[in-house]
């Protein structure tokens, strides 16, 4: 049965109650990962989702092409977990952009094995890689991300530019205690080697639910570190749905990047929307709320009832995320199984 609003919904974009229009999706293709960022997982890791309930290569990529083709989107990426360990990556990669000739398809990823697949990626129709690099310290990087695999990631970076992913961009978390005095060294490295820099804010987004908002290292902190090295001037006004902003390095052309979720968010021009590994539509990392579309896939719905739902699915979409309201609730779920 189809739920009771959908004979109102007239339009097929992916509108919410706030004006916002999601053309982006984020498609988590694996709750599982090769390491443990101490941010992020656990260092036992989690439990998986069952088999059954992860959607098949079949199954994501008609979910693709229902958003492409019914739906709006102009954007996918794919993430996890870690999308590498998928093994039908490079097929999916290749269905996707035969749905969608002009969309812009890339990947979030730790490059783990990065180095084997950057070429066959891009043969694949893969645009631009995110690689997630908090540290160039080889014992940080293993403190934090429980595994010694530091040269693994280099060489899937290296990988990647070789392959014309690029422009590649490089994120890192900057933790207290571990890694928070290495944003400079990060920057000059970065700067040297091509890469762009993103610093991102801690979320409340980790299993263990360690965060605390008085321990994370803020926007303000992160620049200021950078200050003392470097000369930062904002690279572009305004910003609009990139979550980046932008300052140009010593007068440029390098740039950095700061994605400052908790303390200057930019719920208000999103343009995202989420599809989890098991189906289910989330219309923001922090939503408390669901909507299944596996189920109905395989009930046997149409395109058309499918992309109903998710349009529905974007109506209960919240004007933001609320981290800072004292009655905020972390998602049950954390990130690596919402897809980063
Ligand atoms: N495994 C891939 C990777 O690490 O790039 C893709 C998934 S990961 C969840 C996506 C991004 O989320 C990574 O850049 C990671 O650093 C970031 N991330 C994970 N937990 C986070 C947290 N609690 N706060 C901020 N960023 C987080
Ligand atoms: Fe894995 Fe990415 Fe989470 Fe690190 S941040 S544990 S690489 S999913």
């Amino acid at each position: 049965m189809p739920p009771p609003t959908l004979g109102r919904v007239t339009t097929r974009e992916l509108a919410d109650r706030y004006g916002r229009v999601a053309t982006d999706l984020r498609v988590s293709l694996t709750d599982r990962c090769n390491l443990r960022c101490s941010y992020c997982m656990p260092a036992e890791g989690l439990d998986w989702l069952p088999d059954d309930t992860v959607l098949t290569d079949d199954e994501v990529v008609r979910l693709i092409d229902i958003g492409v083709r019914l739906l709006g989107i102009r954007e996918v990426r794919f993430t996890g977990g870690e999308p590498l360990v998928r093994r039908g990556l490079v097929d999916i990669v290749s269905r996707t952009r035969a749905a969608g000739p002009d969309l812009e398809i890339s990947l979030t990823t730790n490059a783990l094995g990065l180095a084997r697949n950057a070429q066959a990626l891009k043969d694949a129709g893969l645009d631009r890689v995110n690689v997630s690099l908090d540290s160039i310290r080889r014992e940080t990087f293993a403190e934090i991300t429980r595994r010694d695999r530091m040269d693994d990631v280099l060489a899937g970076l290296a990988a990647a530019k070789a392959a014309g992913l690029g422009p590649v961009k490089v994120n890192a978390v900057l933790l207290r205690g571990l890694n928070d005095d290495q944003g400079p060294e990060l920057l000059r490295w970065a700067i040297a080697e091509g890469y762009d820099l993103r610093f991102i804010e801690q979320m409340p987004l980790d299993a263990q639910h360690h965060w605390r908002r008085t321990e994370m290292i803020v926007a303000e902190e992160i620049l200021a570190g950078l200050e003392a090295e470097f000369t930062l001037e904002p690279a572009r006004e305004p910003r609009g749905s990139a979550p980046a902003e932008l300052f140009l390095v010593d007068g440029g052309p390098a740039t950095v990047g700061v994605i400052a979720s908790v303390t200057r968010p930019f719920c208000g021009d999103c343009d995202r929307v989420r599809l989890t590994a098991d189906g289910q539509v989330r219309n923001c990392l922090f939503a408390r709320e669901e909507s299944d579309l596996r189920t109905a896939l395989r009930d046997g719905a149409t395109d058309e009832e499918i992309a109903d739902r998710w349009v529905v699915a974007m109506l209960g979409k919240r004007p933001g995320h609320g981290i800072d309201d004292p009655t905020f609730l972390q998602p049950d779920r954390p990130m690596s199984a919402i897809g980063g």
